[in-house]
């Protein structure tokens, strides 16, 4: 598909979202955040949910959380948020920040595989347990974070959530070694030093 055609579909997807009141949710967003980042993205990112900050302005991922995913990304892996395609697993804000409920999830699940669907990115990295569940269920995150396993046409990549690396240092340690292990795994032919506080990892050890 080119790149018009994708925006295309994508902009469709989105106002689908928006004009959606078929959940508390929805009806109580501010603004839902659909997505966004660069249709021909190799690497998605999907989080939770939108929190305070991306309900306020229906951007994903601007708030704390996304200040270190961004940085990260600049970071480790070279590359600009406008790169790579962030979205969430649910596409309106829980009130306080709660989790999504399994209504909630499965109300969004078409949007998002849809928009998979349309971008075709070659990886797919979840960033906390909703978003993992998507592709693994029944499994800690802890076992599986770092780990890449290929599911159909994708390479699921399992991170922490960038709001939990945040409370936690142990977490924090994880999230950027995983950076670091998702920087060999995109581009092997950068041999890599380390970046920020963390040692590069040879995935091919662990790879499939
Ligand atoms: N946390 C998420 O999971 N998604 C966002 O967009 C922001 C914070």
């Amino acid at each position: 598909m080119i790149t018009k055609e994708k925006t295309t579909k994508l902009d469709k997807i989105a106002a689908e979202i928006k004009f959606f009141k078929g959940l508390d949710i929805a009806r109580k967003a501010t603004n839902a955040v659909p997505g966004e980042g660069n249709p021909d993205a190799e690497i998605l990112f999907i989080g939770e949910a939108p929190g305070f900050n991306e309900d306020k302005l229906g951007r994903p991922f601007i708030g704390q959380a996304g200040k270190l995913l961004d940085k990260t990304i600049t970071e480790v892996l070279n590359l600009k948020r406008s790169d790579v395609y962030i979205t969430n697993i649910v596409k309106f804000r829980p009130p306080e920040n709660r989790d999504p409920t399994p209504e909630e999830i499965e109300a969004c699940r078409d949007w998002l595989d849809r928009q998979i669907a349309v971008i075709k990115p070659k990886y797919i990295v979840t960033l906390g347990r909703f978003s993992m569940a998507k592709f693994i269920p029944d499994i800690t995150i802890s076992r599986i974070r770092g780990l890449p396993r290929k599911i159909g046409d994708y390479i699921i990549f399992p991170m922490y959530h960038p709001a939990a690396a945040l409370r936690n240092g142990d977490m924090m340690k994880g999230f950027l070694e995983d950076f670091n292990k998702l920087k060999c795994l995109v581009f092997p032919e950068i041999p890599t030093a380390p970046v920020i506080n963390s040692k590069p990892v040879n995935v091919q050890e662990t790879l499939f």
